[in-house]
């Protein structure tokens, strides 16, 4: 049996399952403290004989096997969580192999052995929610250089009638400084929920998402592009995000269909959890 942690903001889902991606069991915890949470997960995991546990983190992270910091939520503002050791944690606890990676780059693995991406070689996860962020396989692994990418912070082009600052701290109006839900809120000032018939804001959304489409695609050219988080449950996003990025595009590049290619998560909201489960069996088969 393999364990998995999707490691978020507000809450760790922590679940144990098989190989084949099968969940038996999951729990959700709150994330406060890092020794508050970090010991409920250590407690569920000790009920059951795990031989690997993967763990699909909030970041920035550590991902570098070679640094002394591997394993480690770098920069978070999450009281308590800068610097902590995920991975040592778990580890001294366990004595197993633990996988480690991005929470976008586990829900992209999930994807593309499970959900709307299965059978392909290549594939984009994006999530659009309190931030954003999207982690990516290419040809069959997850894309990995210096550190993990941070698709959610390229800059783009503004809508000449936006008027409103941006809300990322570091870039003020990047992508997730204009398009993830804190910026939908404080432009608009309601939340994304209660802005459903507001087509302008849906527009918006749709002229920054497509930018953001485009340079992934003309960089990256993934097999199938996948949207969640948030956000993307206003299902009237796509047709939106279709119609600008075809028009940004402009046949330069041919796409296929773009209903069949931008879409969904398979996995609903299980992408995150059953990657994780999959970075177990990465990292086990990396033991062997
Ligand atoms: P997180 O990113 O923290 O994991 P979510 O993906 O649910 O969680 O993102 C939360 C953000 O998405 C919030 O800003 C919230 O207002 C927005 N959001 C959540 N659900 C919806 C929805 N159905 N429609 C529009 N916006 C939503
Ligand atoms: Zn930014």
């Amino acid at each position: 049996m393999l364990g998995a942690i999707e490691a978020g903001g507000t809450k760790f889902v922590c679940a144990v399952g098989v190989e084949s991606g099968k969940i038996i069991e999951r729990i959700q915890i709150p994330t406060t403290i890092p020794e508050e949470t970090m010991s409920k997960v250590i407690e569920f995991f000790k009920g059951y004989e795990l031989e690997a546990i993967g763990v699909g983190s909030f970041g920035p992270i550590d991902v570098n096997k070679e640094s002394h910091a591997y394993g480690s939520i770098t920069s978070t503002p999450k009281p308590g969580w800068r610097d902590y050791p995920i991975v040592k944690t778990l580890e001294k606890e366990f004595g197993i192999p633990i996988g480690f990676n991005t929470d976008v780059n586990a829900a992209a693995l999930g994807e593309v052995t499970h959900g709307a991406a299965k059978g392909l070689d290549s594939c984009l996860y994006i999530t659009i929610g309190t931030g954003i962020g999207a982690g990516a396989i290419v040809q069959g692994k997850l894309l990995q250089g210096l550190s993990h990418p941070e698709m959610g912070h390229i800059l783009v082009r503004r809508h000449p009638q936006d008027e409103y600052q941006g809300k990322c701290p570091y870039h003020r109006d990047c992508l997730e400084g204009l398009a993830a839900g804190p910026a939908i809120e404080e432009r608009w000032g309601a939340k994304g929920i209660d802005l459903v018939d507001r087509t302008e804001v849906w527009d918006l959304q749709g002229y920054y998402i497509a930018q953001a489409l485009m340079q992934y695609v003309l960089i990256l050219s993934p097999k199938k592009i996948i949207l969640g988080g948030g956000v993307m449950h206003q299902k009237q996003l796509f047709p939106t995000i279709y119609k600008f990025l075809k028009e940004i595009v402009a046949d330069y590049v041919h796409l296929p269909e773009l209903a069949d290619y931008i879409v969904s998560p398979g996995l609903g909201d299980h992408a995150g959890i059953t990657g994780s489960l999959m970075l177990a069996k990465q990292a086990l088969q990396e033991n062997n």
